[in-house]
């Protein structure tokens, strides 16, 4: 069988069916009123590949490097040439045809085709909106509309999706959806629990007409917050609703259209709609025994229901305490991580385009997925900063923290529920955004004036130093009072030149690469000197340098993470890190003995040893300066006693890296975001033991990872005898005041 209908499936047949398919097949056998429809299966569209000899030149075909979009956009077009120049076999149209025709009231009824993706809608899996929909089909077009949405597992985003999620393109099958449309008069989504916070209420949003325009986020919606027991309205926001979709009478298209004057800002639900749709709302959450997102549609004052899938927002932590912090999290549109502390107004400006950043007016919020290092000249301008996808040590958290630029990542939908030109409110330190300006007077200040609390700087017997990525932010992090740098990140000097070294060297010459190292080298030394300054070199995923001109000859890797970085770069390029070391070289001529040398990512002594035969080679004296590595390998914690024997001054701990390599979670995917726990037993076990070797083996320790600016890390790094600490920016006298208080209280212990 080509074809079942949605009342014959449920959701054991996801596998053959797909996820929305199977979840209208439960909420029909829930008895919620769905508009009949079948489902073409997953299997038809298998064997329509297999048969017609299609499959392997198709998944051949979509096995490209997801970071270049030239590739990409040729694999979709080819993709969606083999099939739809593939014809139909003659069995499969006919048993579409008769079910279509058993379908309605009506002979040609008006259908929706939607395509239900076997890895779609999954709980863990929520890739919604990557396939298509087809709207007020009738039977002419009805076959080529079911192959447009077997084409759509391969449009742009979904291949881009699935090669960096690491999804094989031939395990992913998909089944397509035939469903009587409903005219609506009206339509929109339902949250049977809040959507971040996971409150008892329901949030209804709603418009005219057919709700396409409310799920692509094309108009704003009437948003109606509702006490999920009592099903009484708690409060009511009308947005002014320009525009609806609806069908066109007699083409049966769907277009946009004004809405009637009289009706744009008039309120969509009444009570006792709203009403019965709480009610069916606890019906499906309770058949489901989870939170559910609702799409709904009324049409002549029916309700039906056209989809549901899980929540996959809900903070669980915030659940469980919703009742103190609901007063501050409602209203909040999306959430995430909070990355950089402070909040800011704005309007929302949606970035997807690299060309798109002159758009950015100052004060503007830059919404984007992730932002890149071409954006920082625009990030300098925006007040906030709201992504959809990264932890608390991507790009976009490391460089707004130093910029003092509010910013909130990890949304995963902001770019979608966001609307550019909207006024929004982030506060970054809850990691929230709101409809709006909400003016405070924390907002847009300076970071040394917002912070700190606590406004003298404390002696402490542990040097709290500072963090440094782009040079530019060296005057503010001096101005801290930090005992000195404990991390330049050179590949941010790099990074901004919008050009990878072997580009720049090739067009500018290897002296004008030198002499760009040089300048930011020397802009954080001298501005900290003599206090120390740690320079790191170059640390060159080639994921983020792929982005800057020349970055198509960085090699193509599965998991940048784990490939060509750090030192195993530079030890693997001589020449290059010859470079590097000319500047470092340079430097110390021109007078800053505060330099000091730092080496990433190393495993173990052998790295070492040929990264220091290097240094020599290129003129410097190991044995005067002071150099040392970073520890964010376990192999290096593990090797620190052969390691001491290569002659490093300074081992200093990476906790960014090293939580992700001890713990196998990338720090960068914010699916996995809520595991990155710096604090984990086997990290501090890691960092107890090296510390305690060093203190025997007399070398300086310290932090530069982002844990440095945490309380908790800070109370145990003191505690286990750690020589310095290095924090963010912002964090620095907070810091300093928490690294006072646990030495003194040390000090009383051993008296007492
Ligand atoms: C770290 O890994 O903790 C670190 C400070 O280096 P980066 O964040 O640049 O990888
Ligand atoms: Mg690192």
């Amino acid at each position: 069988m080509a074809v079942a209908w949605l009342a014959e499936v449920d959701v054991t047949d996801v596998d053959t069916v797909g996820g929305k398919a199977a979840s209208l097949g439960e909420l029909t056998d829930a008895d919620l009123p769905v508009p009949s429809g079948f489902v073409v299966t997953a299997d038809t569209y298998r064997r329509f590949i297999e048969s017609a000899d299609i499959a392997t030149e198709l998944f051949e075909t979509v096995d490209v490097d997801h970071e270049d979009s030239q590739a990409l956009k040729h694999a979709h077009e080819r993709a969606h040439e083999l099939i739809m120049d593939t014809d139909m076999p003659e069995r499969v149209r006919e048993e579409i045809y008769r079910a279509y025709t058993e379908l309605g009231s009506v002979e040609e009824p008006f259908v929706a085709v939607r395509s239900s993706a076997t890895a779609e809608d999954l709980p863990d899996a929520s890739f919604a909106g990557q396939q298509e929909t087809f709207l007020n089909v009738q039977s002419e077009m009805l076959i080529d509309r079911v192959k447009e949405c077997w084409a759509s597992l391969f449009s742009q985003r979904a291949i881009y999706y699935r090669n960096r999620q690491g999804f094989a393109h031939a395990d992913v099958d998909i089944a397509v959806v035939v469903q009587e449309m409903v005219d609506a008069d009206k339509s929109g989504v339902m949250f049977t629990s809040h959507p971040s916070t996971g409150a008892d209420e329901v949030i209804i949003e709603a418009a005219w007409g057919l709700g396409e325009a409310v799920v692509s986020g094309s108009v704003s919606p009437d948003n109606y917050t509702m006490d999920k027991q009592s099903a009484s309205v708690e409060s009511v926001e009308i947005a002014d609703k320009k525009t609806m979709m609806i069908k066109q009478a007699a083409s049966g298209e769907t277009v946009e259209t004004e809405v009637p004057s009289s009706d744009r800002e008039a309120r969509v639900l009444s009570d006792t709609e709203l009403e019965q749709l709480v009610k069916l709302g606890r019906q499906v959450e309770s058949h489901y025994q989870s939170p559910q997102d609702v799409e709904w549609a009324i049409k002549n004052g029916s309700i039906y229901m056209l989809q549901s899938r899980p929540i996959t927002t809900i903070d669980s932590e915030k659940m469980d305490t919703h009742d103190e912090s609901s007063e501050e999290t409602d209203g909040v549109i999306v959430d995430g991580l909070g990355a950089s502390p402070g909040v800011a107004s704005g309007e929302a400006q949606i970035i997807t385009e690299l060309n798109q950043i002159d758009q950015v007016s100052n004060g503007d919020i830059i919404v984007t997925e992730m932002t890149m290092p071409d954006m920082v000249p625009a990030m300098k301008r925006a007040s906030g900063i709201v992504t959809d996808e990264g932890g608390m040590t991507s790009h976009a958290s490391i460089i707004s923290r130093e910029l003092g630029v509010p910013a909130v990542v990890g949304t995963e939908t902001a770019t979608q529920r966001l609307t550019s030109g909207k006024a929004v409110t982030i506060d970054g330190e809850k990691g929230t955004v709101r409809p709006g300006a909400q003016p405070t007077d924390e907002q847009r200040e300076p970071i040394e004036e917002a912070r700190p609390t606590t406004p003298v700087k404390p002696m402490t017997a542990t040097r709290v130093k500072v963090n440094v990525s782009i040079p530019e932010a060296a005057e503010r992090a001096a101005a801290t009072g930090a005992d000195g740098v404990g991390l330049l990140r050179t590949e941010h000097m790099v990074l901004s030149l919008g050009k990878t070294p072997s580009k720049f060297i090739a067009d500018h010459g290897e002296r004008a690469y030198i002499d760009e190292l040089v300048e930011g080298i020397q802009a954080a030394a001298e501005e900290f000197y003599p206090r120390p300054v740690r320079v790191r070199t170059l640390d060159a995923p080639t994921d983020e340098f792929r982005q800057l001109e020349g970055g198509e000859d960085e090699p193509r890797e599965h998991n940048p993470m784990l490939g060509y970085r750090g030192i195993r770069r530079s030890l693997d390029n001589p020449k290059l890190f010859n470079h590097e070391l000319q500047a470092f070289r340079r430097v110390y001529q021109m007078g800053y003995d505060n330099v000091e040398l730092m080496l990433p990512l190393v495993n173990d002594a052998e790295d070492v040893r040929q990264a220091r035969h290097h240094m020599e080679e290129a003129g410097i004296d190991t044995d005067r300066r002071s150099w040392g590595i970073m520890i964010e390998t376990p192999a290096a914690a593990l090797e620190i006693e052969s390691i001491a024997d290569t002659g490093v001054d300074f081992v200093s701990f990476g906790t960014n890296d090293l939580t992700q390599y001890t713990l196998a979670v990338d720090r960068n995917n914010e699916h996995v975001a809520d595991r990155f726990d710096e604090l984990h037993p086997s990290i501090l076990s890691l960092i107890e033991t090296t510390i305690e070797t060093c203190r025997e083996l007399d070398i300086d320790t310290s932090i530069c990872g982002q844990a440095g600016s945490r309380t908790e890390m800070v109370n145990f790094l003191i505690e286990a005898g750690i020589s310095s600490i290095s924090a963010n920016i912002d964090a620095v006298r907070d810091v300093q005041h928490e690294v006072k208080r646990v030495e003194q209280r040390l000090i009383l212990d051993t008296v007492r």
